[in-house]
């Protein structure tokens, strides 16, 4: 993206380009498509909504005839931090039952939101639940017990904006992962 998009005006540094992101989801979506029986029955479960973007890249690099569905889901708590208790916004309009979940996600935080979201999928009987998420915050994890199969990338402990993630939902259309100016955080 040319440096006249105005919204670069808020951005302190771009932390991931958009075409090291679009590289490792090629690569991803082959890690992906490998895992799996050509027979399997795949849904692609996109947590809304800073997921959709990375999502709707990653299925057209996914070798399978996978179904997509959406789920939104809010952490109960305050501020920046989420409790780990969630409640379904937006359920799958698909059953899941005897099919493969792929749970694809924005950001792994704390893991709290993630584990409740496993959690309670599980309780459908799926064949399986697999998870991909594009972005990695390892230093902030709580809850250990979730496993990521499939991760694009690791960040540091910073807040970052782009490529579906916002701030007060706005920049989820940059095309890059970036941190913005502390003098918007007011
Ligand atoms: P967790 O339960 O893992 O702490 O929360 C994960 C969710 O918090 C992510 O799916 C995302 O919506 C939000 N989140 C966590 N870190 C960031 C960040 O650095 N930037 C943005 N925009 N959202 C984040
Ligand atoms: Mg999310
Ligand atoms: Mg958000």
């Amino acid at each position: 993206m040319p440096s006249t998009n105005i919204m670069m005006k808020d951005i302190k540094e771009i932390i991931i380009p958009e075409e090291v992101i679009q590289n490792r989801i090629k690569e991803l979506g082959e890690e992906i498509s490998n895992s799996y029986d050509p027979e399997d029955e795949v849904i692609m479960v996109c947590i809304l909504r800073g997921a959709v973007i990375f999502a709707a890249d990653l299925a057209r690099h996914i070798n399978l005839p996978v179904t997509i569905d959406f789920m939104d889901v809010s952490s109960y708590g305050q501020g920046t931090s989420s409790s780990g208790v969630v409640r379904i916004i937006k359920d799958l309009e698909e059953n899941i039952e005897n099919k493969h979940v792929l749970i694809v996600e924005d950001i792994i935080d704390t893991g709290l939101t993630l584990k409740h979201v496993v959690d309670m999928l599980k309780t459908r009987e799926p064949a399986s639940i697999k998870i991909v998420t594009l972005l990695d915050k390892p230093e902030r994890r709580v809850e250990k017990q979730v496993e990521v199969d499939f991760n694009g990338f690791e960040v540091p402990d910073k807040f970052v904006v782009g490529y579906g993630l916002d701030y007060a939902e706005k920049y989820r259309n940059l095309p890059f992962i970036g941190v913005l100016k502390e003098e918007l955080y007011s």
